[in-house]
């Protein structure tokens, strides 16, 4: 594997060869759904195997720096083909601020099967050993930054602990992407993706990935991708792929947008509240230091209490209030009547995810034109 390659060089260099044919610079779509029997490539039906899906995860896998890759039809069939993996009374440990559709996933469809599972703080390092120690954990699905809140869990530390346990780490890259955070270097089994965000990036695909460098692993993920058919389709792995090849550029500019914003906002007199890892000191300070090479596009604010942020959402011009993130425009969403409105409130409440909280996806747009729709929305309120 060469790690010495530039991202963007990988995200466009990876696995396709213009056609010595006909010259072609972008791979075709591989539309076939079958192959003839004994092809020189081995390609016998698209849901296990397909050409242009291949290019995506082998060049997924590569900027993560894992050896295998698999696409996906959304992020939560990442969650869903990861947690087949276990057995009825095996147990899963994630977080209790993850995606609102992970705590749906695992408490309301897993469950049913009779996977267990444990929510806890996993900045709390006592406490997670704790659950460790004392529970058949098979498997623990970290997400940091986290969702909406944003916090950032210790990766090493975590891979550590996991295999002190025998248990294995997945974390869910979405909000960082492989340029701002390697997880597979810091110890992590399986790299989780919703390329539905940052990795495909302008809104018009949703689809997941994961990634891996353990081959048995792999082997088993790719026998349930196939067995439960939740693949990515031909057309968005070319869409996604074209995606990938600005992935770099755009989180650039996503970052250099989301600094300045969390600064002008974290000074507000409006703002009660910013939650930024680029803001974030003492021990969340340094994890962000020592596992990400900047803090990421996103962003969550309240609102001084005695402010209407439905008021507020209302009077900006190019946040519209939408689900989803990390595409190239910017959105925002309000955690609790959207995303995470399927988490119960009182649980909701427990983690610091108040009703007043909103969570904005910084885009690449102009920044003072961010920032002065931002700054008219607060004065008019
Ligand atoms: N992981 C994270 C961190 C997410 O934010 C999301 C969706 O918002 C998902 C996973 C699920 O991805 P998808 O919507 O592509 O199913």
């Amino acid at each position: 594997m060469k790690k010495t390659r530039g991202f963007s060089t990988r995200a466009n260099h990876t696995f396709y060869n213009p056609n010595k044919d006909d010259g072609a610079i972008i791979p075709p779509i591989h539309l076939s759904t079958t192959f003839t029997f004994g092809n020189k490539k081995g390609y016998d039906y698209s849901r296990s195997g397909n050409q242009t899906r291949h290019i995506l995860e082998h060049t997924i896998a590569e900027l993560d720096n894992n050896a295998y890759g698999l696409a996906y039809s959304s992020g939560s069939a990442v969650l869903a083909n990861v947690v087949a993996l276990l057995k009825p009374q095996e147990m899963i440990l994630f977080s209790s601020d993850a995606y609102g559709g992970t705590y749906r996933y695992i408490t309301q469809v897993s469950h049913n099967q009779g996977i267990q599972y444990k929510i806890i703080d996993f900045t709390d390092k006592a406490q997670t050993e704790e659950a460790l120690k004392n529970n058949p954990i098979k498997l623990i699905w970290v997400e940091t930054p986290t969702n909406p809140l944003l916090k950032v869990v210790d990766i090493a530390q975590m891979a550590q602990l996991a295999h002190k346990y025998h248990a294995f780490l997945i974390v869910d890259n979405t909000f960082a992407s492989p340029i701002l955070q390697q997880p597979a270097l810091l110890g992590a089994d399986v790299v989780a993706y919703s390329t539905t965000k940052y990795i495909n990036g302008h809104s018009d695909v949703v689809g997941g990935a994961l990634t891996t460098s353990n081959e048995d692993l792999y082997q088993k993920l790719k026998f349930l991708q196939n067995a439960i058919g939740a693949m990515l389709s031909p057309f968005d792995s070319w869409l996604t792929l074209r995606g990938l090849k600005t992935l770099e550029l755009r989180m650039k500019r996503h970052v250099d947008n989301a600094e300045e914003i969390a600064s002008f906002l974290e000074k507000h007199r409006k703002i009660k509240k910013v939650y930024y890892p680029g803001l974030f000191t003492g021990e969340q300070g340094r994890i962000v230091a020592r596992q990400m090479a900047r803090p990421g596009g996103m962003i969550s604010v309240e609102l001084k209490e005695k402010y209407d942020v439905k008021k507020f959402l209302a009077k900006l011009e190019y946040f519209p209030l939408a689900e989803s993130l990390g595409g190239v425009e910017s959105l925002i969403d309000h955690p609790a009547s959207m995303t995470h409105a399927s988490i119960p409130k009182s649980e909701r409440e427990k983690i610091g995810l108040s009703d007043g909280l909103f969570r904005i996806s910084v885009g690449i747009e102009n920044r003072e034109d961010l920032l002065e729709d931002l700054s008219q929305a607060l004065e008019n309120l």
